[in-house]
């Protein structure tokens, strides 16, 4: 493609978003196609020949958009969000474009120092603790998501505990870790692909706002010493997937302290609200930790991939990840002046990321980010009060930030396809889990552009089709 055809299908293609972004409600919130609809629409064989642009963007419109769930839709409130916002994406364009691998210092000096830079902006917009910015012994870096920033921390604290043998000989002490029963799966698996099994991860009970129970961990880890076993590693979380728990982490974090354990704290959504000071409550404990990650791919009006990961020691992780085959050797390198964040991860390669979220801090400010921080959280907690005030309705427990929990009250069965009707409805998208061995709904306020009208609407749409039900399941 000629610098001429990309100037014409860029602008095409930026148009094209934008145009999706202002129709993005005329969609129905979940993709309505059934499994094989999209692979049927493609053909068969290979293209040979080349195809000109103008086809291929049209098949957009034509095969991909009936497959698209619409993330980006004010009305959708699935999950946790995967939200976007214009900076992002033309931080991503640019980081395309320039098409740098910074798997070290020298392959772009750009690429290291800048994420270097916002990873400390960032400790200081969320009031992280000073033990994370680069100028101590810490330090920060972007991983595509919160699983591989907890594999890297196990992996870590997996070395950190057995002196390197490790990764040295393949042999490793009886290592045991323990998180809560709502810990993400993403510990589970980090459990597996680093050879510790993932019958060694003891999930510890909470409490009745799903929040580890402290004492539990302390009994845990105590019978467990005196099985012979080895206690190495702690996963708390700051916002649980399913119900926005937050385990406390000070009662942990001294825990671990005592133990000579590495506590990782996990806050993927929830970390996002310390941009606002009056929720920085979650991170109370925060400075007892070995490493913490959060999504700005998740909350922070960053597009998809984008983890933030931290550690206090960065020499524990550098230590833990770092093989120096001789292509990679240089002067730089050796000088020991330079970051080479190949060390902070699991592949060699890297994006340039810190592009996109260096355009949504300027773009924003601190400021912009907590007043859609701020209405996110106001509106869920409006949400809250709806469903305290209905008759129909219950809440779950009280919402802590942006996600509800709720169900209507007449039971399983009927939430069950209380949810279907609802995201068969196009209109909205919500989804579900199981808190304390019930059916529950789950409405997150996260996407970048939902405003009251649109919460409004998912109340007004949740009433309809439960009174449609109601009446189907009376006769
Ligand atoms: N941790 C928590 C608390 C999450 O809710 C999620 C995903 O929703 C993850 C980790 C995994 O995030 P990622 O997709 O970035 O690996």
């Amino acid at each position: 493609m000629s610098p001429e055809e990309f100037r014409r299908w860029g602008r095409a293609v930026v148009d094209w978003i934008a145009d999706y972004w202002e129709r993005v409600e005329r969609y129905p919130v979940l993709s309505r196609v059934r499994p094989g609809d999209i692979r049927a629409a493609l053909p068969k064989s290979p293209p040979w020949r080349p195809e000109p642009f103008d086809a291929i963007l049209a098949d957009i419109e034509r095969v991909i958009m009936p497959g698209i769930t619409h993330w980006q839709s004010p009305n959708f409130f699935a999950y946790f969000p995967a939200n976007t916002s214009g900076p992002s994406v033309l931080g991503e364009l640019l980081s395309a474009g320039l098409g740098v691998q910074g798997m070290l210092w020298a392959t772009s000096p750009a690429c290291t120092e800048l994420e270097t830079h916002v990873l400390d902006w960032l400790v200081e917009m969320l009031a992280l603790p000073e033990k994370f910015a680069s100028h101590t012994r810490g330090g920060g870096v972007i991983q595509e998501s919160a699983s591989s920033a907890a594999l890297c921390a196990l992996v870590a604290a997996r070395e950190r505990a057995t002196n390197y043998a490790t990764n040295r000989s393949g042999r490793s002490a009886p290592l045991v870790a323990y998180a809560s029963t709502q810990v993400h799966s993403s510990i589970e698996k980090a459990m597996m692909i680093a050879g510790l099994g993932r019958e060694n991860l003891r999930l510890i009970d909470v409490d009745e706002r799903f929040a580890m129970r402290p004492d539990l961990l302390a009994s845990q880890i105590e019978s467990d010493r005196r099985a012979g076993l080895v206690p190495f590693f702690v996963c708390a979380t700051v916002g649980t997937t399913s119900a926005n728990g937050i385990d406390p982490l000070p009662e942990i974090g001294r825990l671990c302290r005592e133990a000579g354990m590495w506590l990782h704290v996990d806050a993927a959504m929830a970390g996002s609200a310390a941009v606002c000071p009056e929720f920085r409550f979650i991170h109370d404990g925060l400075e007892l930790a070995d490493s913490y990650c959060f999504n700005p791919h998740k909350w922070l009006f960053t597009n998809f991939d984008c983890d933030c990961f931290y550690v206090a020691d960065r020499e524990s992780l550098i230590k833990a990840l770092s093989v120096l085959p001789e292509y990679l050797r240089n002067q730089a390198s050796e000088s020991g002046q330079v970051i080479d964040y190949r060390d902070w991860q699991v592949p060699l390669g890297r994006r340039f990321r810190a592009l996109k979220l260096w355009f949504v801090l300027r773009y924003y400010g601190a400021e912009g980010l907590q007043h859609h921080v701020r209405r996110h959280v106001r509106l869920a907690q409006e949400f809250a009060r709806w469903v305290e005030g209905s008759g129909r309705f219950e809440l779950v427990m009280k919402p802590p930030l942006n996600l509800v929990c709720f169900r209507h009250k007449a039971g399983d069965e009927f939430n069950r396809a209380l949810l279907e009707r609802v995201n068969a409805s196009g209109q909205m998208y919500i989804s579900h889990t199981v808190l304390k061995g019930r059916y529950t709904l789950r409405l997150v306020v996260g996407q970048t552009h939902t405003e009251e009208e649109h919460v409004r609407r998912a109340w007004q749409t949740l009433n309809r089709l439960a009174a449609e039900l109601e009446t189907s399941s009376a006769r």
